[in-house]
Order: C-alpha cells, then sequence, then structure tokens
C-alpha cells in the first residue's frame, strides 16, 4: 500500500458545524481520496456561531476548495456565498459549498439523497400524503425533494410551531401544485394527520447518540400503521426509538444512512468530477457507526 503524503498541492475540503465529534463524513470522503489516488484530505472544520464569518473568510483565504455544511449552519451560511444551485434555492439551505478563485457557490446534496433514498424504496410517492417532522435544514431537504417527486399533500410538525409554519409559507408561496400544512407537537393536533400520513419523515435529532435524546420518540408512535413507510434521517444508532416503534406496527423503515451516502457522493463528485466507491462507503459508514455505538456505551459506563 503506498502512503500519502500531503503537499502544497493538496486540495483542502472539509465538514463545517459546531459540534462534529460523530460524523462519518471525514472517513467517507478521505477513504474516496486514498482509493481515487486523489492528493486531498477532508477535515472537521468546527466553529462557533459568532465566528461563522471569519472563520469562512479564513477557509477561503487559506485556499479550502469545498466544504460540507452541517447543524446548524445550513442556512445561516446562505448570506457568505455567492451563488446558489437550483436545489439550494428551493430548499433555502446549503450543505456544499464550493469554492472557484474566491466566489463560493452553495448547493444542496441533501435533496439528492433524500430523493434516491425514497427512489430506491420502491415505494411510489406520487400523489401521497407526507408528514416531515422537524423544520430546520433538513427537513428543508426532505421538503424539497419531495416536492421534486410530486407528492400531493405535506405537513411540518414542529416543536417551535412558529418555525413550522414558516417554512409552510415559503414553500407554498413557491409552490402551488402541493398543499403545505403546519402544526405543534401537541399530541391532539397531530393525531389525525400523523394517522393519515403514507411517508413520515422524522428530521429531528431526537433519537440520536449523544445528549440526552437517545432513547426518546419525538412524537406519540401510536399513530404510525402498516401503511406507511417511517424514514429517520438519523443514523446513529442505525435503528432509532421511532424506527423500531414503527417496525413493530408493521411499517417499512429506512434509517438516515443512504441519504447520507447520496448526498456525500453527490457533493465528491462536485468537488471532484469523479465517483467514489458507494458500496464501499456503506461498510465504512456502518463500521463507523459501530465505533460511535461502542465509544458511546464506554462513556455511558464511566
Ligand atoms: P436543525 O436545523 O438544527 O433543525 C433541527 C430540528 O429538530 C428543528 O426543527 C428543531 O425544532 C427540532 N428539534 C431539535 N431538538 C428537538 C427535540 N429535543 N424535540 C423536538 N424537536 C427537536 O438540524 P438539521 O440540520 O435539520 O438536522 C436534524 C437531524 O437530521 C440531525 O440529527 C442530523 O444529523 C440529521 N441529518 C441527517 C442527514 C443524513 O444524511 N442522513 C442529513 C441532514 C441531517 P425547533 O424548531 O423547535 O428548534
Amino acid at each position: 500500500m503506498s502512503i500519502f503524503i500531503p503537499d502544497s498541492e493538496t486540495k483542502l475540503y472539509g465538514l463545517l458545524g459546531k459540534t462534529l465529534s460523530h460524523s462519518i463524513s471525514p472517513s467517507l470522503h478521505n477513504n474516496g481520496f486514498r482509493d481515487l489516488g486523489l492528493n486531498a484530505v477532508y477535515l472537521m472544520l468546527e466553529t462557533k456561531e459568532k465566528n461563522l464569518e471569519e472563520y469562512i473568510d479564513s477557509l477561503k483565504m487559506i485556499g479550502f476548495s469545498g466544504w460540507n455544511v452541517t447543524i446548524p449552519y445550513k442556512e445561516s451560511i446562505i448570506p457568505y456565498l455567492n451563488g446558489f444551485s437550483s436545489l439550494a434555492r428551493a430548499s433555502g439551505a446549503v450543505n456544499t459549498v464550493l469554492n472557484r478563485r474566491g466566489r463560493l457557490t452553495g448547493y444542496n446534496t441533501d435533496v439528492i439523497g433524500f430523493q434516491r433514498q425514497l427512489e430506491e424504496s420502491g415505494i411510489n410517492v406520487k400523489d401521497k400524503r407526507a408528514v416531515v417532522i422537524g423544520a430546520g435544514g433538513a427537513a428543508r431537504a426532505v421538503i424539497a425533494a419531495l416536492i421534486q417527486l410530486s407528492l400531493a399533500d405535506i405537513t411540518i410538525i414542529n416543536r417551535t410551531v412558529e418555525n413550522a409554519e414558516e417554512l409552510a409559507k415559503l414553500f407554498r408561496e413557491e409552490n402551488s401544485e402541493q398543499n403545505f400544512d403546519f402544526c405543534s407537537l401537541e399530541e391532539q393536533e397531530y393525531a389525525e394527520v400523523l394517522k393519515a400520513a403514507d411517508l413520515v419523515v422524522d428530521t429531528t435529532p431526537v433519537g440520536m447518540y449523544s445528549n440526552n435524546i437517545k432513547n426518546k420518540v419525538v412524537i406519540n408512535p401510536e399513530y404510525l400503521h402498516e401503511d406507511q413507510l417511517v424514514i429517520d434521517l438519523v443514523y446513529n444508532p442505525l435503528k432509532t426509538e421511532i424506527l423500531k416503534e414503527a417496525e413493530k406496527r408493521g411499517a417499512q423503515i429506512g434509517n438516515g444512512l443512504p441519504t447520507l451516502i447520496y448526498q456525500a457522493e453527490a457533493s465528491f463528485k462536485l468537488w471532484t468530477k469523479e465517483m467514489p466507491p458507494k458500496k464501499k462507503w456503506y461498510q465504512i459508514a456502518e463500521e463507523a457507526v459501530e465505533i460511535i455505538e461502542q465509544k458511546e456505551l464506554e462513556a455511558e459506563e464511566e
């Protein structure tokens, strides 16, 4: 095996976010670069919200060729960019930046990732009803993908109902073919709409490793049933509590791993114009999740 020696020509990429300890993206991209013999590295780029503008200036100055964007910067990065892809514009969120000689263009490959995951599920979602739980960056990407796939009816359920309302209003203004509705996380408000949904997508971090939300379900799972596809965008753990509850009730389930792989693949292709080995990326991602799980268990025992 030949060793990788970075030099002054090494292209720099990374993941820009606030707290990145559990990200799998560096494992995927760095292995992709090595497999294809590319002179590039992918780093963790952690910064506080108050330093975001300065940090982006530094990335430009150092000459980063591009980066992914994660919680909580997918929307707040927008003022610092010079142009947008149509999907970034449609979703109002950016998860990938390409730096062309100091000019930053924002893309949203989460939209592509989620759309491909749904297409692969084998379910025809055209004219169906969806419930999206959450109203952050991931929800925007999911809704933009659902619009591309011509879903008829989309209801956004969110803890802060004003954020759901704002999102529903925004998408309603741009898309006349779909119905957009919203409600709070109060059970009496969402019970009927959840029962009537063909597709339920949880875009909140509830159920994810870290903090104290691991064993929680964001909605009362009583309303999930066998005629539904339930997707949780979280992938660590691979089967969150909401997916366990949905499976118990006979629903088809999916975790966030396919979306993660497909969005990473699309970002990789944007930056390098090359396709990474997707099959190997699944193996790497699953191994990385196992390592995260192990670390979490060890931390709990301490
Ligand atoms: P975000 O912009 O911070 O939005 C988070 C959303 O979840 C907000 O609507 C927030 O509600 C809600 N929320 C947060 N904590 C909650 C809680 N304890 N109870 C109820 N609702 C809660 O984050 P994001 O970028 O959308 O990402 C959300 C999740 O999706 C993360 O876990 C991320 O890892 C995952 N994700 C996965 C992929 C993938 O490729 N699989 C891609 C993107 C994101 P409020 O409005 O009330 O604050």
